[in-house]
């Protein structure tokens, strides 16, 4: 049986073809920096060692990026199926579902869950759907789930995902912390506890969108993201945490309501504190030549993720592990060290290996 595993981020596009039930590889794909001039795109076949490598190439669009990997896919020479017919099933990490949760087969009810919390997940849903629904267009007659990232934190306790807001709000349309990266998280919880137990762990999500969690005795205990994915730490181009007053305060200095999302969406994050680019290895390049606004997006960044680990570890009682991941948390050896070295009360040691 082949299984064709997408993961659909804020900023890029990953495929790994999965022959089952043996759980083998058979070409894995990643597309980087999509809609930006200077993308990338790798394809490998994991039978033969066929790489392509297209260090820039602009991708404008998700669906151009689908387009480009079926192709490599199913080459004649190089792809590993001759035809997308061949593949059984689709696997989509997907965000959130009004009404739905877990894993999921992705019907039209729960596809209309995606589009009702578009207000919500706007890039991440909008991406998810334009992928999910070219897909059944090449593929009409096979099963696609979805595995939603809010599940792994269903185990949040409620005094630690209530806002003091209104309760009826609550109740009548669940504003409450949801979280998200539930794939990523329940995976670190997994592997961080397969030698040993720990109790009190906390992962770190650095990509494109980022977010902590903590995870006590293996399962989430709270979350950096809120409500929305809008909230947490600075992401690529989304604002992270900002007073909710700051949105009627710019309304009433004449900003219209399109121009403040166009701000907390597109202009926040790291773009808009560095002014140089969303792409965190672009900001490192501009660090390097001495810009100052790219540093103080960084040092913005490394608070931010700092502040949530002393708030979490403080929230559960204790910490004996942090895991980094995602693009930023697992290539940069910078921010792993910044952060570390900023805890050194909390008896956090790098292990530089
Ligand atoms: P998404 O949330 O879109 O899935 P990723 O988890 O793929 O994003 O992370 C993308 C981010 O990771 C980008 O900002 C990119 O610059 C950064 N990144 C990728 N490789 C490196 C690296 N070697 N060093 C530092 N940052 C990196």
């Amino acid at each position: 049986m082949l299984i064709l595993v997408n993961n659909v981020g804020s900023t890029s596009l990953k495929f790994k073809l999965y022959s089952m039930p043996e759980e083998k590889v058979l070409c894995e794909s990643k597309i980087e920096r999509i809609g930006s001039e200077k993308g990338s795109y790798l394809f490998q076949n994991c039978l033969s060692l066929y790489k392509n490598s297209i260090p820039n190439i602009p991708i404008e669009s998700y669906s151009k990026g689908i387009d480009l990997f079926l192709a490599n896919l199913t080459d004649k020479e190089n792809g590993v199926i001759d035809s997308v017919n061949q593949i059984d099933g689709l696997g989509f990490k997907t965000v959130i579902s009004k009404g739905y949760d877990g894993t999921v087969l992705l019907t039209d009810d729960v596809m209309q869950g995606m589009k009702d919390y578009l207000f919500i997940a706007p890039i991440h849903n909008k991406a998810y759907i334009d992928a999910i629904e070219q897909f059944k267009l090449i593929l009409p007659n096979i099963p696609m789930i979805g595995v939603f990232e809010t599940s792994f934190h269903q185990t949040i306790p409620l005094e630690n995902k209530l806002y003091s807001l209104p309760y009826e709000w609550y109740q009548e349309y669940g504003i409450a912390r949801k979280g998200y990266h539930g794939a990523s998280f329940s995976y670190v919880a997994k592997q961080a506890r397969k030698d040993n137990d720990y109790k009190y762990i906390i992962g770190c999500h650095l990509g494109g969108s980022s977010s902590i969690c903590a995870i006590k005795d293996g399962k989430s205990f709270d979350s950096s993201f809120g409500f929305s994915l809008q909230t947490g730490l600075p992401h690529a181009n989304r604002s992270g945490d900002a007073d909710s007053y700051i949105v009627p305060f710019l309304q009433n200095e004449g900003l219209s309501w399109q121009e403040i999302r166009q701000g907390l969406d597109n202009r926040g994050g790291m773009l808009g504190i560095s002014g140089v680019s969303n792409d965190f290895i672009e900001i490192q390049q501009a660090i390097e030549v001495g810009n100052e606004r790219a540093k103080l997006a960084v040092d913005v960044f490394v608070v931010s993720i700092v502040r949530y680990i002393g708030a979490f570890s403080a929230e559960m009682g204790g910490l004996d592990k942090i895991v980094f991941t995602g693009g930023i948390g697992e290539n940069s050896a910078m921010i792993r060290k910044k952060v570390c070295d900023k805890l050194e009360h909390l008896s956090v040691k790098l292990d530089n290996f």
